[in-house]
């Protein structure tokens, strides 16, 4: 239930609601966006008699919220959520440009790597050190060691490090990273979904390959309730009947999913094509539909990469991908913000 509050409330008499509320047991989240402020209730609105709400002096209007998610629902919060790390933004009005290979192969690649997608525009490193490979024979990560090397990369350059956990066990090297990413093959763990609510880091959740859009809100939900706020909405692509694509960009999850939520929504279109001759394309086609970024995976050597060649572009192409990409933001959106050193 959303509790629309009028304009010039006395917050006193805010105060005296939300201890009554909270007295009856619900959680109280207060949003106070721009042209709105809003009170969003979570737990058991039956027998909350909503005349009685609207009767209140500071309340203009009370509504019930049908869709299971509450949170990250864009009627609990209409404002959009901005994620920023280090002075880097993603979400209302600013586009985070991810970019990195698909494995971290060494210190000396992911560095090199590291410096050609900053000098290209990238405002954050990818990279994965966990790997959830398709067969147990493939290169499984360096894992580790792997965020080791990130980290040097980070240090080289400055970019903030996007990477995969797969599992709650792995928690505790993730310390120093700036961004942990759910894959798609992860959506739905949802005891991994709880631990990353309990702590304050960035999150971004993959849309799982088969996943509703209901159902990726009802996992970014899960973090949420925990407390942790900060997630990022990932469309990579689903599984359909067309085989000629890895997967199938839908390119209609950034639009919709910015209409149900509040949350900054990016796309992979490197996993959501897996043809690297698509990427740019793809990359136009999300700018042009509104995602607050994309993640794109870019290697030094595509042809030699240790997983994921075939979809990776290289750091000449990424700039041109990056360049396009901003001209196409810009032209649609406004002034794509950079960050001030
Ligand atoms: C990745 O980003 O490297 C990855 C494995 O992605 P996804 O979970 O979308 O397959
Ligand atoms: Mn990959």
């Amino acid at each position: 239930m959303v509790i629309l509050l009028k304009k010039s409330y006395d917050k006193a008499q805010l105060d005296s609601l939300i201890a009554w509320l909270k007295s009856k047991n619900f959680e109280c989240h207060l949003s106070e966006g721009t042209s709105k402020t809003i009170l969003g209730l979570i737990g058991d609105t039956s027998t909350l008699d909503i005349d009685l709400l609207k009767a209140m002096d500071i309340v203009e209007d009370v509504k019930r919220i049908i869709e299971p998610y509450k949170n990250v629902n864009r009627r609990f919060h209409p404002d959009d959520t901005v994620i920023e790390v280090g002075g880097t933004k993603i979400g209302g009005g600013n586009l985070g440009l991810i970019a990195g290979p698909c494995s971290v192969e060494s210190t000396e690649q992911i560095v090199e790597i590291a410096k050609k997608v900053k000098a290209a525009g990238a405002n954050f490193l990818r990279g994965g050190a966990y790997k959830p490979r398709s067969s147990p024979y493939s290169f499984q990560g360096l894992r580790d060691k792997g965020i080791k090397m990130l980290l040097e990369a980070k240090k080289e350059t400055g970019l903030p490090i996007v990477t995969e956990i797969m599992d709650i066990s792995q928690l505790e090297h993730f310390e120093e990273i700036d961004v942990i990413q759910v894959g798609t093959r992860n959506m739905q763990n949802f005891e991994l979904l709880k631990e990353l609510g309990k702590i304050r880091k960035p999150i971004v959740l993959k849309r799982g390959m088969s996943a509703t859009f209901e159902e990726l809100l009802m996992s970014a939900e899960y973090i949420s309730a925990g407390g942790n706020t900060q997630i990022i909405l990932c469309e990579r692509g689903i599984r359909t009947f067309e085989p000629a694509t890895r997967n199938t960009l839908d390119i209609s999850a950034v639009p919709l999913l910015k209409k149900l939520s509040h949350l900054p929504v990016i796309v992979d279109p490197s996993h959501a094509t897996g043809k690297s001759s698509l990427v740019k394309s793809m990359s136009l086609a999300a700018a042009a539909a509104g995602a607050d970024g994309i993640m794109i995976e870019v290697h030094n050597d595509p042809p030699n990469a240790w997983s994921d060649g075939q979809q990776s572009i290289t750091p000449d192409e990424f700039k041109d991908t990056v360049d396009a990409v901003k001209k196409i933001w810009s032209f649609c959106y406004g002034v794509v913000n950079e960050k001030k050193d």
